[in-house]
C-alpha cells in the first residue's frame, strides 16, 4: 500500500511546493507503516446477519467493534512518535513526552485508539494537554498507525462486504464519514471513509453530511491555479469535502495523500464558514 503512497509523496513535494512539508513529515511515517505486520483478526459475518445490516442501512462493523490488531498498532505509534520526536518540528518535545508515555504506561496507546474509535474527543483532548500535544495531531497519528491493520481487515473483511446499492453518506465498512471525495474519469463521484479508507459512490449532487438534494444549497470552488482540486460546500449544514477530479490529471495519488497535499483548500474553506 504505503509503497505507492512514497512514489506519489514524491512526485507532489516536486509539483506542489506549497504542501512540501506536510508531505515530508508524512513521508517519513510511511516508510515506517511499510513495515507494520498486522496480523488477521476474526472477521466471519453471518450472512443473515449481513442481509439485516444491509436493509437496515448499517455498516458491516461499527467503530468500536473493528476486529483490529492494536498491538502492532500500538508499535507503530511508538515508532512514529519517536521519529518524529528526533525532528526539529515544534512539537517534538510533546512528541516526546508522549513516547515516553507510550513506553511507561503499557494501556497509553490502547486507551487512545479506544478513544480515535469511540470518538471520544474529551480524552484523546486530555491525553494530548497531559502530554503538551494537539489533540489534532495525536489524532492524526493514531489513526494512521491504526491504518496497517485496517488495509488487513480490508482485504479480509472485502468478501463479506457487498457495495451494490449501498447510498449512505456513511462507510459501508465501518461507518465513518467521509474526508475526501474523487471524481473518477467516468465523472462518477466515490466517497473515501476518514479511518478505513475504503470507497463507496455517492451521487454527485447530494451532500454526504446532511443529505440534502437541493441544488441551490451545494456548491463548490477551486484554489486558484489548481483546476481539479475542489472543494465542495453544503449550505444547509456547513460541511465539506476536498474533491480530486481525476479528469484534470494525468495521474492522481491515493486520497490519503491527495489530503495532506491540499491542506491550504482547508483552510480556504474554514475561512469561508465550513467545517
Ligand atoms: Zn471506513
Ligand atoms: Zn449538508
Amino acid at each position: 500500500m504505503t509503497r505507492d503512497w512514497i512514489r506519489h509523496i514524491d512526485r507532489l513535494i516536486q509539483q506542489r511546493p506549497v504542501s512540501r512539508s506536510a508531505l515530508e513529515a508524512f513521508r517519513g511515517i510511511a516508510l515506517l507503516m511499510e513495515e507494520a505486520r498486522p496480523e488477521a483478526m476474526p472477521v466471519h459475518v453471518e450472512q443473515e446477519v449481513r442481509d439485516v445490516q444491509q436493509k437496515e442501512g448499517f455498516p458491516l462493523f461499527s467503530r468500536e467493534d473493528l476486529p483490529l490488531d492494536l498491538k502492532t498498532a500500538g508499535d507503530l505509534l511508538k515508532k512514529f512518535l519517536a521519529h518524529l520526536s528526533r525532528s526539529d518540528r515544534d512539537d517534538a518535545r510533546g512528541l516526546e513526552k508522549a513516547l515516553k508515555k507510550a513506553e511507561s504506561a503499557g494501556d497509553w496507546t490502547e486507551g487512545l485508539f479506544v478513544s480515535i474509535l469511540k470518538q471520544d474527543d474529551q480524552t484523546v483532548a486530555e491525553m494530548g494537554r497531559d502530554v503538551n500535544l494537539d489533540p489534532g495531531v495525536l489524532t492524526f497519528l493514531g489513526k494512521t498507525a491504526l491504518r496497517p491493520s485496517m488495509e488487513r481487515l480490508r482485504e479480509d473483511a472485502a468478501p463479506y462486504l457487498d457495495k451494490t446499492g449501498w447510498d449512505k453518506g456513511y462507510c459501508p465498512l465501518c461507518g465513518s464519514q467521509p474526508d475526501m471525495a474523487c471524481l473518477k474519469k467516468t465523472g462518477k463521484r466515490y466517497l473515501h471513509c476518514e479511518l478505513c479508507g475504503e470507497k463507496w459512490p455517492y451521487p454527485r449532487i447530494q451532500c454526504p453530511f446532511c443529505n440534502t438534494v437541493e441544488q441551490e444549497k451545494l456548491g463548490y470552488f477551486e484554489a486558484e491555479e489548481e483546476e481539479g482540486l475542489r472543494v465542495y460546500f453544503c449550505r444547509e449544514c456547513h460541511r465539506y469535502i476536498k474533491t480530486v477530479d481525476m479528469r484534470a490529471f494525468e495521474e492522481t495519488a491515493p486520497l490519503e495523500v491527495e489530503g495532506l497535499a491540499t491542506l491550504h483548500l482547508d483552510v480556504l474553506a474554514q475561512e469561508n464558514g465550513f467545517r
